[in-house]
C-alpha cells in the first residue's frame, strides 16, 4: 500500500516538475508564453478556414493593419506577436486568439464605414482579452496538465489541442472580463493616438443592431454585461481619464 502511494507521489510530483519546468514560472500558469503563441495560432489557421478565409480586399487588408499595428503596439505587456487580420466574411463580429492573432470580420469593418477610430477601439477590445490573458486562463483551467504533456511529448498532437482551444474559445467570456476589455480598449486606443470616446458609438452601434445580426461568437453582442451597463462604464471610464472626442462631450 506505502509502496503504491509512494508509486502515485512520485509520479504526480514527476508531473508537476514537468509542468513547472515546461511553464516556467509564470503565476502558477502551465502553459508556458510560447505555447500559449503556438496554440492560439493552430486554432485560429482552423477558424480562418472555416470562416471562409482571408479578405483580399488591398484598401481594407492596409487599414486595418495598420490599425492593428498602431493599437497593438502598445498593447503592453507582454509582448505577443499580435496580427490583426480581417476575415471575408459578413458577420458583425471580431473575436482574438490566446498569443496575439485577432480577426476582424469584413463585416464590421463595413458596418462602421471603415472608420479608423471605432475599429481602433474593437481592436484594443480584442487586444486585452490577450494582455489579460482571458482566454488562456480558462484553456489553462481545462485543458491543464494533459495540454502540457501532449505539447511537450508531442503526442496525438497540435491538431487535437487546437480543436480543444477553439472550443474554448466558444465559450464566452465573464462580464468583468468584458468590463475589462471595454476599459483597456479605450487605454490602447487612447495612448495609440485615436479617438477613445469611439467606443460610445461603437456600443450604441451595437445596441442598434443587438438581434438583427447573426451571430454566433464572442463578444461584442454579449448580453452580459448588457450594453447599458458597458455605457454606461464607458463614459464614467472616459470621465475619470479625462478623455474627450468627437462621441462624447461632457
Ligand atoms: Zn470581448
Amino acid at each position: 500500500m506505502f509502496t503504491q502511494i509512494r508509486a502515485y507521489a512520485i509520479a504526480i510530483v514527476g508531473v508537476l516538475c514537468l509542468a513547472f519546468v515546461v511553464g516556467g514560472c509564470g503565476g502558477g500558469r502551465l502553459i508556458s508564453q510560447s505555447q500559449e503563441v503556438s496554440m492560439g495560432q493552430e486554432a485560429a489557421d482552423q477558424f480562418d478556414a472555416e470562416k471562409g478565409g482571408r479578405d483580399n480586399d488591398p484598401a481594407v487588408v492596409s487599414l486595418v493593419s495598420t490599425i492593428g499595428r498602431r493599437v497593438t503596439q502598445v498593447a503592453k505587456p507582454p509582448d505577443y506577436p499580435y496580427d490583426v487580420r480581417v476575415l471575408a466574411n459578413p458577420q458583425v463580429n471580431a473575436v482574438a486568439f490566446p498569443g496575439g492573432r485577432i480577426y476582424l470580420f469584413r463585416g464590421l469593418v463595413d458596418k462602421f464605414d471603415r472608420n479608423p477610430d471605432h475599429l481602433a477601439w474593437v481592436v484594443g477590445h480584442e487586444a486585452t482579452h490577450v494582455a489579460h490573458q482571458h482566454s488562456v486562463k480558462r484553456i489553462d483551467q481545462q485543458l491543464g496538465y494533459q495540454a502540457v504533456i501532449a505539447l511537450v511529448l508531442k503526442q496525438e498532437g497540435a491538431q487535437q489541442i487546437a480543436s480543444a482551444v477553439a472550443g474554448l474559445m466558444l465559450l464566452s467570456y465573464s462580464r468583468n472580463e468584458e468590463l475589462e476589455a471595454d476599459r483597456g480598449g479605450l487605454t490602447y486606443t487612447h495612448a495609440a493616438g485615436y479617438d477613445p470616446t469611439a467606443a460610445v458609438a461603437v456600443l450604441q452601434k451595437f445596441q442598434e443592431i443587438q438581434g438583427q445580426e447573426p451571430n454566433d461568437f464572442e463578444i461584442m453582442f454579449e448580453t452580459h454585461p448588457g450594453n447599458t451597463r458597458r455605457l454606461d462604464e464607458v463614459r464614467a471610464h472616459l470621465r475619470n481619464q479625462g478623455w474627450r472626442g468627437k462621441y462624447y462631450q461632457y
